[in-house]
């Protein structure tokens, strides 16, 4: 039988920025309830080694992170659920989510933190050397690649960036780009093309990860031009072909961009439903780090607050 309950305050996603929020709005007894949906713990759960979170002097474990932060959510007074959100009613008050469970909530103001993946090549031996050489995320994994040869693949502004955040740890950066001009903005472009240490492989796929005991140790390219075959050798692959934020389930209610990603006030994370804020990776295409996205999640939580506080 399904049930039907109401919450002040429900956060969707229990990520850095969804457990962030239930931190703060716990703290301000608002008894929040998270939605933990598919993946709880977020995009941190697939990554191994963090150095880049502040507060740990050692290098912790992404999964672990996760685990506490979900620990001293709860600690403080969160409740965990662990469904998926399939629709929000934002058209009337209190809103009105629906569980894939059956299960329905209406909340009085509505956290949406339900993040993005990283796109992947699809390809089995990039799925075999995930973490061993294979990362989406430059900025979280390029400094275990100092002084190595790395690629970077894909021709959009998150690949340029990558590629040149690379540049100054690796010894060199190959950009891998399946046509023979760049969809980055032209700035950016101009800086990775005049980088003495990046090369661009244009016209090219990846057939294949290539790879041993040790990890990544090259590509297998494929032309796109009728060229052969090429191999290259590299200790670390950088996809960078988008994201997709996790956001399906928002749309027509809150509005998106054209790449799906929720659109908040400038500075703030107010949406454009009053009384449904939006933090982290499902609004932010340029930050995607976790301290960014916790960052956020304070915010959405401080804002949703307030929000309450006028209602009352
Ligand atoms: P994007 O703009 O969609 O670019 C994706 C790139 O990956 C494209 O060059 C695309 O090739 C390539 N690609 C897609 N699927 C592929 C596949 N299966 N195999 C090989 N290559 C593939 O994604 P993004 O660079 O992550 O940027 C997303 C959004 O965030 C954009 O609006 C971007 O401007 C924004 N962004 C802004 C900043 C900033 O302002 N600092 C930084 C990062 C991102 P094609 O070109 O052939 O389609």
């Amino acid at each position: 039988m399904s049930n039907s309950t109401h919450e002040k305050v429900v956060i969707i996603g229990a990520g850095a920025a969804g457990l962030t929020a239930a931190i703060y709005t716990a703290r301000a007894n608002l008894s929040p309830v998270i939605l933990a949906g598919l993946q709880p713990g977020g995009q941190m759960t697939i990554t191994t080694d963090v150095e880049n979170y502040p507060g740990f002097a050692d290098v912790i474990q992404g999964p672990w992170l996760m685990t506490e932060m979900q620990q001293q959510a709860e600690n403080v007074g969160a409740r965990v659920v662990y469904d998926i959100v399939t629709a929000l009613d934002a058209s009337i008050r209190p809103f009105r989510l629906t569980l894939d469970s059956g299960d329905e909530i209406t909340a009085d103001a509505v956290i949406v933190a339900t993040g993005a993946q990283a796109r992947w090549l699809g390809l089995e031996s990039e799925q075999a050397l995930n973490g061993r050489g294979v990362s989406a995320c430059a900025t979280c994994d390029g400094f275990f690649y100092k002084e190595r040869d790395v690629a970077v693949i894909g021709g959009g502004n998150t690949a340029v960036e990558e590629a040149l955040y690379l540049a100054n740890i690796c010894k060199s950066v190959t950009l891998i780009h399946r046509r023979d001009s760049l969809r980055a903005e032209q700035i950016m472009q101009d800086r990775l093309l005049r980088h003495d240490k990046i090369r661009v492989e244009w016209n090219r796929t990846v057939a294949e990860v290539l790879g041993d005991d040790s990890g990544v140790t090259g590509l297998r390219l494929a032309s796109t031009a009728g060229e052969d075959d090429l191999d290259i050798a590299v200790q670390g692959m950088f996809v960078a072909i988008g994201h997709d934020p996790a956001t399906a389930a928002f749309n027509g209610v809150l509005d998106l961009d054209d790449e799906g990603y929720i659109l908040a006030e400038t500075g703030g994370t107010r949406t454009s439903v009053d009384g449904v804020f939006a933090a982290g990776d499902c609004v932010d295409k340029i930050y995607r780090q976790a301290v960014t996205a916790a960052g956020m999640g304070c915010m959405a939580a401080l804002d949703a607050e307030r929000w309450l506080g006028e209602q009352a």
